[in-house]
């Protein structure tokens, strides 16, 4: 009972902290990639910015309390109108400022599981809910696996992976320039959250990330959904590290250890450099043994 309620008294204070969270010192920096190729740092997932003669196109926004100041930091690069907005996937951090974005004039883009998601409320981690986002917030054209935008002399690829981070990912290539935002299915150089109550899976990330590979080269850049820009290699290092640590799992699961027996073992040894972000060692390994046991 007792420890009921003090689980209980972090969650209120957990969720306390996300709605009371002061956004009014987040600053959005802007790296410059091709001539018209951005991308935006803030709070959240990374932003990408493309922008074409006629209009720009990005992709998420981030939390709804940065959008005046993300859409600043785009007309210090256009002064081109906002049309297209292309979300990677559902989660707050990335579609937070749909609304003030759609009134602002973008058009929402995105896979159809995204609309189906930002309809219904959605059930979160730890007994929390996201309700169903307003009409004007959820992407108003949607696209099962892939859709191509012609901008300029740009072919900006939107394609679907399968059940990987969520249900509903979308990467944005752009063919021309070489520049790929891997949106959630990639947190570069930290453990990966995957949302196995939205439909993600471990297999499925670890699919993307080899698809990832044969779709890059050397010269890509690769525009993760958290952390700093990134390439084939470092991306390559990733999907080893994650590959590493699903068969230490399995494996593990096969000689029939609990799951504390299997946080004791240190099974995230040698990867010690991706703790310390939002997924601990402990809560990588955890995710992985709840996707294999339900397998
Ligand atoms: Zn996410």
């Amino acid at each position: 009972m007792k420890k009921a309620l003090l689980f209980l008294v972090i969650l209120c204070i957990a969720n306390l902290s996300y709605a009371q969270r002061d956004f009014s010192k987040v600053e959005i920096k802007a790296e410059k990639i091709t001539d018209n190729i951005y991308t935006l740092f803030g709070s959240g997932g990374n932003i990408g910015v493309f922008v074409g003669k006629e209009q720009v196109l990005m992709i998420d926004d981030q939390f709804a309390p940065l959008s005046e100041k993300i859409i600043a930091a785009i007309q210090e690069i256009s002064d081109k109108p906002i049309h297209y907005l292309v979300n990677t996937h559902w989660h707050g951090d990335h579609t937070g400022g749909n609304e003030n974005l759609a009134k602002h004039g973008a058009t929402i883009v995105a896979h159809a599981n995204v609309h189906k998601r930002m309809s219904e409320e959605q059930k979160r981690p730890f007994g929390r809910t996201t309700p169903a986002a307003p009409e004007i917030a959820r992407p108003k054209i949607t696209f099962s696996d892939e859709l191509t935008f012609q901008m300029d002399d740009e072919q900006i690829m939107l394609i679907h992976v399968d059940n990987a981070h969520t249900d509903g990912d979308t990467w944005v290539y752009f063919v021309q320039s070489n520049v790929l935002h891997m949106g959630d299915t990639y947190f570069n150089g930290r453990f990966p959250y995957i949302d196995l109550g939205s439909g993600g899976s471990v297999t499925g990330v670890l699919a993307a990330l080899n698809q990832a590979l044969t779709l890059v080269d050397e010269e890509t850049v690769i525009i993760p959904g958290h952390g700093k820009l990134s390439n084939r290699k470092e991306l390559r290092a990733y999907r080893n590290m994650l590959g590493t640590l699903h068969e230490r799992v399995r494996l593990a699961i096969e000689a029939e250890k609990s799951l504390e027996e299997i946080k004791a073992a240190n099974l995230t040894e040698g990867y010690e450099s991706y703790d310390g972000g939002f997924i601990s060692a402990d809560k990588i390994v955890d995710i992985i043994y709840t996707d294999l046991s339900r397998e």
